[in-house]
């Protein structure tokens, strides 16, 4: 595929924004992802539901580039991830942001500052815009009045607030979301994931998420892949992988987590 391959081809298809082909990832003599395939089309939300060790976050390191596949070839937005050249990976790699579970917020800094740090000196916007936009999505995030607080001023549930809000302000067409919610104590859960839930509904950003919180994966899920032991054992639309799933293995995962 070339680097220019448009997304939407003549026949009105849509091309995959994500694409995994082959991929195997091993560690040392452990296979955690086993010839993996599978795509996202644009715009589309999809959860990656199965049993703990199952690779299910190794697939989102890997499209951050934290970790490298063993084999095998990952496309985004028609650029090459894996295997690619430096500059085509950094191109492919900035289409993606990611939420991870413990925040990862800048301690040092304040809360505008954590948002405008990577579009200033990643992407070369002026500080001012930079801070405009960031002001904007403080306010969408629900936190614009906190502009100048430290994360440690923050409530867990805020400062996951503003780690989506620092995601979103590389403008990424790919959002990672890896059990956001499971470091936060029960109360802060449902904001967060209201929040999410109107990230998913009023934009067309692409999101693939690690979650156990199968009500939130069954609102915004357009398709949930079952992984098990590094590969797709099941996949499609919510109300039939949660209601009517056709694997014995995705029957007996989902009875422990329902
Ligand atoms: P899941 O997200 O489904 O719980 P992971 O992708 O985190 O699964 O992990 C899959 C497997 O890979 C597990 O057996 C885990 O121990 C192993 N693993 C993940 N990261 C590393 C690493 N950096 N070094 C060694 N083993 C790892």
């Amino acid at each position: 595929m070339s680097a220019e391959t448009p997304l939407d081809t003549p026949t009105g298809a849509t091309e995959p924004l994500i694409r995994f082909d082959d991929v195997t990832k091993r560690f040392g003599d452990n296979t955690v992802l086993d010839d993996l395939c599978f795509s996202v089309r644009p715009g589309k939300h999809v959860t990656l539901i199965g049993p703990s060790g199952s690779g299910k976050t190794t697939i989102l390191r890997l499209l951050m580039t934290l970790e490298k596949p063993d084999e095998g070839t990952i496309t985004v937005a028609g650029k090459r991830l894996f295997p690619a050249q430096e500059k085509e990976r950094r191109e492919a790699r900035k289409k993606i942001g990611m939420v991870f579970q413990q925040f990862n917020l800048f301690p040092n800094m304040s809360v505008l500052r954590n948002i405008t740090e990577a579009p200033v000196r990643v992407l070369g916007r002026p500080k001012e815009e930079a801070e405009a936009r960031a002001k904007e999505l403080l306010e969408l995030v629900g936190l614009g009045d906190r502009c100048g607080a430290r994360p440690s001023q923050l409530s867990g549930g805020q400062q996951q607030r503003v780690a989506i809000a620092r995601a979103l302000a590389m403008e990424p067409r790919v959002l990672l979301l890896d059990e956001v919610t499971s470091a936060l104590d029960p109360e802060l859960v449902a904001g967060v994931l209201d929040l999410l839930r109107d990230i998913a509904r009023t934009t067309d950003i692409t999101m693939v998420c690690v979650t156990h919180e199968m009500n939130f994966a069954r609102d915004i899920s357009d398709e949930v892949l079952m992984f098990d032991s590094g590969k797709v054992i099941e996949s499609g639309p919510p109300e039939k992988i949660f209601s009517d799933p056709e694997q014995a293995r995705t029957r007996e995962f989902l009875g422990a987590v329902l």
